[in-house]
């Protein structure tokens, strides 16, 4: 017989922020333990064509795929739980689609006909989909649509995923939805949910899972109850409670046979189950002893702690990764890098931590203080990681600071210092000139050449990698010669080794910076060696 893939559509009711795209990520990764290929497609129904331009406190975290896409922090999930590498091609925003259907109007591919929103639309968006099947050939695509059931915004995709079973494609149902609990009731209800699936059922769909997100499992009774409004068995409503640990939420799946019963719906034998690793890696994080404190020189602070982690994610599971690997619990301190230019007495506070990291950012705002924050781990020995633009304002504090060339600084925050470190990349320049923001940067994978002997070389354990990229800067190639002199170690460079990917001071206990983003490589069962060893050197300081 012909391969076939199977599609699970996964839509989302009652509120956003349910953590559908987590409940994706999880099922996913229930179906791969089962011995099955599986990958994910992320819809949101927004119109910008890619995040890139999205501000990291309205939407979190920009991921950046391997071949260069700068997507929705929920293809990081994925990636994360189903430790596989996920192309740009699977995202879909009503940007692309729009675009790719007005763009073939314009050259004639319709001609003769009127091109109207159903079936075009839909059409585009099966065919997106399809592609993503057709390209990875994996068993099971998982399609994740953005958004909650009764926007207007996700209708069409609603209606590409009903065609998509019409057609007579394989493809199952699955509908998260939020179950409150009132306070002054102490009740769970499950009202607004039931109205959630009918909404769903009004575009034609019907769902074979209802999977309940809430602070406690769903009890039977208001399994029952689900059931006979929603239209689907007991059996196959699925608890989601909140969890300390979202890696637990697969093994919350495979208690309740979630990855059984889809196989079963859709007539596809089990081929045994496989959740060792991944069950044993929980365990070890779960059983972590131990505390590091990391602290985290940001600036997205004006928007509360909650979003706040968000538009850092990766960074932060890569600290856990790494964490959890050496059996220790990091404790991640927020650090408003403002603070200390208002405030220098404060940098003192960075004594209590057992190592900073500096992330990516951009623009001039709180630059200062990370700078000194910078400056005071150097001069302190205190542990320290820079991502992007955390090694760029590692560079310009020693430029500063031990080179002697005062004013130093990166000419995106000062275009007319008389020392830039930090230059614009010169393929950059031209694309900028062109005013095109949408594609400014340097993204994705590339190769980074390590240079033997050096803290990058012992880590990595190997003399090429390959890491994500997303930037628009870079160490000026003028300066490499004064930072070496004076002491600054380029331990990774371009294959060319025309620019310099990685910094760092060898006398300290731990100090490096790099260029591209290591986080984004970092796995649960697999921690990226750069935070691992970041980690082992906090845990050093301690003892
Ligand atoms: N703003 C810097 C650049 O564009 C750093 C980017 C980042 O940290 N991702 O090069």
């Amino acid at each position: 017989m012909a391969f076939m893939t199977n599609y699970i559509f996964v839509t989302g009711g009652v509120v956003s922020g349910l953590g559908k795209g987590i409940t994706t990520a999880s099922l996913g990764r229930v179906l791969k333990s089962k011995g099955f290929s599986v990958t994910a497609v992320k819809i949101d129904p927004y119109i910008n064509v890619d995040a890139g331009t999205l501000r990291p406190t309205e939407h979190g975290e920009v991921w950046v795929t391997e071949d260069g896409g700068e997507i929705d922090q929920d293809l990081g999930h994925y990636e994360r739980f189903l430790d596989i590498t996920i192309s740009k091609e699977h995202n879909i925003t009503t940007g692309q689609v729009y675009r790719e259907v007005i763009e073939k109007e314009r050259r004639g591919d319709f001609l003769g006909k009127t091109v109207e929103v159903i079936p075009h639309i839909p059409d585009e968006i099966k065919r997106r989909i399809r592609n993503a099947a057709e390209k990875t050939k994996a068993d099971f695509v998982l399609v994740e649509i953005g958004g909650v059931v009764g926007d207007y915004q996700n209708i069409l995709f609603l209606e590409a995923a009903r065609q998509i079973k019409f057609d007579g494609d394989n493809a199952i149902f699955i509908h998260v939805g939020f179950l409150p609990v009132l306070r002054h009731l102490g009740e769970m209800k499950s009202k607004p949910l039931q109205h959630s699936v009918r909404a769903l059922m009004q575009t034609g769909i019907i769902p074979d899972f209802i999977v309940c997100r809430s602070e406690q499992p769903v009890d039977d009774v208001r399994k029952e109850k689900i059931a006979m409004f929603c239209n689907v068995h007991d059996k196959d409503i699925i608890s989601n409670p909140d969890v300390e640990n979202v890696y637990e939420l697969p093994l919350i799946f495979e208690e309740q046979k979630f990855g059984e019963k889809i196989l079963e719906k859709l007539n596809i034998s089990a081929k045994g189950s496989d959740m060792k690793e991944w069950r044993a890696a929980v365990a070890k994080m779960n059983n972590a002893s131990g505390i590091v404190k990391i602290g985290i020189v940001g600036k997205y602070f004006d928007i509360g702690s909650f979003k706040l982690a968000d538009s850092y994610i990766s960074v932060i599971e890569a600290v856990r990764h790494a964490a959890a690997w050496s059996g220790v619990k990091p404790e991640i301190v927020w650090i408003d890098s403002k603070g200390f230019e208002k405030n220098p007495g404060k940098l003192g506070d960075l004594n209590n931590l057992d190592g900073i990291i500096v992330p990516g950012g951009f623009g001039s705002t709180g630059i200062e203080g990370k700078i000194a924050a910078i400056k005071y781990a150097r001069e302190n020995n205190i542990p320290f990681l820079g991502l992007c633009y955390g090694l760029q304002l590692a560079v310009i504090e020693f430029a500063r600071n031990v080179c002697g060339l005062k004013g130093a600084n990166s000419t995106e925050i000062d275009p007319n210092t008389q020392y830039p470190v930090i230059d614009i990349l010169p393929e950059q320049k031209k694309i900028i000139e062109g005013k095109n923001y949408g594609a400014t940067m340097r993204l994705g994978g590339q190769q980074v050449l390590i240079k033997n002997g050096t803290l990058a070389s012992r880590l990595y354990g190997k003399d090429r990698v390959t890491e994500r990229f997303r930037h628009r800067y870079e160490i000026s190639p003028q300066y490499v010669e004064t930072l070496e002199k004076n002491g600054f170690v380029m331990s990774g460079s371009t294959p060319d080794g025309r620019i310099k990917q990685i910094g760092e001071l060898p006398k300290l206990k731990f100090f490096l910076g790099t260029q591209f983003h290591p986080e984004f490589t970092s796995r649960l069962t697999e921690p990226n060696p750069l935070f691992a060893g970041f980690i082992k050197a906090c845990m050093e300081t301690q003892f």
